[in-house]
């Protein structure tokens, strides 16, 4: 995996740092979005003097390479998650615990040839992100944990 992260580097003329490769690295090792705060955090344990901006850019230049995504929280707070799943899918977002699951299914074909019907136009790309509570969340909702 780390080799992988080298090669996605490369390819989009990142430089590959130690820091890019951790910020991976912790990203990896998650199966929930995290902030940059919280990635801040965890990169201080390896890195004594790294500064949150420098965490905000290389989140912001690896989102851009979609070396990892960006999660749409109606918080508005910026989050990102790392998906192993490299095939096109959509998330479902757990906005209690930040637990991210993967959708592999999606309708939104139909929609897109109506769109093209009716705008005549090209369609590149859509942005779907379900948000909710996971079946773990929503059980202990109900019993009124
Ligand atoms: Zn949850
Ligand atoms: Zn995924
Ligand atoms: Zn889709």
């Amino acid at each position: 995996m780390r080799n992988n992260f080298s090669l996605a580097l490369k390819k989009l003329n990142l430089k590959i740092t130690p820091k890019r490769l951790a910020i991976l690295e912790i990203l990896m090792k998650e199966s929930v979005f995290l902030g940059p705060e919280e990635i801040w955090k965890k990169l201080r344990t390896r890195f004594k003097k790294i500064g949150l901006p420098t965490v905000y850019r290389n989140l912001e230049e690896l989102a851009e390479g979609n070396i990892i995504s960006k999660i749409n929280h109606p918080n508005r707070q910026l989050y990102y998650y790392l998906c192993p799943n490299q095939s096109p899918h959509h998330h479902f977002i757990c906005l209690s615990c930040h637990k991210v699951e993967d959708i592999n299914f999606c309708i939104l074909k139909e929609l897109e040839e109506e769109v093209i019907n009716n705008i005549r136009g090209k369609v590149l790309s859509h942005i779907l992100q379900i948000n909710g509570l996971c079946k773990e969340c929503f059980k202990e909702r109900k019993n009124g944990l």
